[in-house]
């Protein structure tokens, strides 16, 4: 493994340099979430199975209705499923939006949880969406893995691993607290703009000296 704490700073700085430069979708998210739990959990859980473009382009739709949970409560099934239409599953989602949003409102008095144990009892709520609302609304020192991190992790030699949860369960051993909340986003956007599953940029990649491209 090709492990340690200056390695991986490095590369999460040059990574993030390079795919800000590239406009990575992943950053438009940052512009309509203005550090609200509320927004950034709507935007964690809409987004899966889903482009980031289309993700943000629904948000700014719903967040002209809603602000919080109670707005949600307030809106029928039906009503929900057309703000959200577009998404990945758009159905099945407005289901457990309109689900979570009881409980939230009736259990924790319409203030999202901000503890792994009790996001992940919320309907359509994952391990990996509950560490990304974790790391980005409450700075909590969590990193979710995704197809990104996990194929970019291994590609560089950080862990070797066979299944996103295995990486997961590595990364969180290895990784100092201070780095792990930027590291989701920072691998996505990479994986987005150059190290792409299919024939990734290496010949434009700003770590191609320093990355042992394993299995490329
Ligand atoms: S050199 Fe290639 S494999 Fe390594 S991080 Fe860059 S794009 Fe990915």
């Amino acid at each position: 493994m090709n492990f340690d704490k200056s390695f991986v700073k490095k590369v999460l700085y040059l990574m993030e340099k390079e795919a800000r430069k590239r406009k990575a979708p992943v950053f438009r998210k940052e512009l309509i979430i203005e550090n609200d739990p509320f927004k950034i959990f709507i935007l964690a859980f809409l987004s899966s199975r889903t482009k980031d473009e289309t993700t943000v382009k629904v948000c700014k739709r719903l967040f002209k209705r809603v602000s919080n949970f109670k707005d949600i409560l307030s809106l029928s099934q039906k009503e929900i499923e057309k703000l959200i239409y577009g998404v990945g599953f758009y159905r099945q989602k407005a289901k457990n939006l309109k689900k979570t949003a009881e409980i939230i409102v009736k259990r924790y008095s319409g203030n999202l949880p901000n503890q792994l144990e009790e996001l992940v009892k919320l309907p359509g709520v994952g391990n990996k969406i509950a560490k990304v609302i974790l790391a980005e609304a409450y700075r909590k020192p969590f990193i979710a893995v995704d197809v990104h991190v996990h194929r970019i992790s291994n590609r560089l030699g950080i862990v070797k691993t066979k299944t996103p949860s295995e990486t997961d369960r590595v990364l969180d051993k290895i990784i100092p607290e201070e780095l792990k909340r930027k590291y989701n986003k920072i691998f996505v956007a990479f994986g987005q703009t150059v190290c792409k599953p299919k024939r990734p940029l290496c010949n434009e990649c700003p770590l191609k000296n320093l990355c042992p491209k394993i299995g490329i």
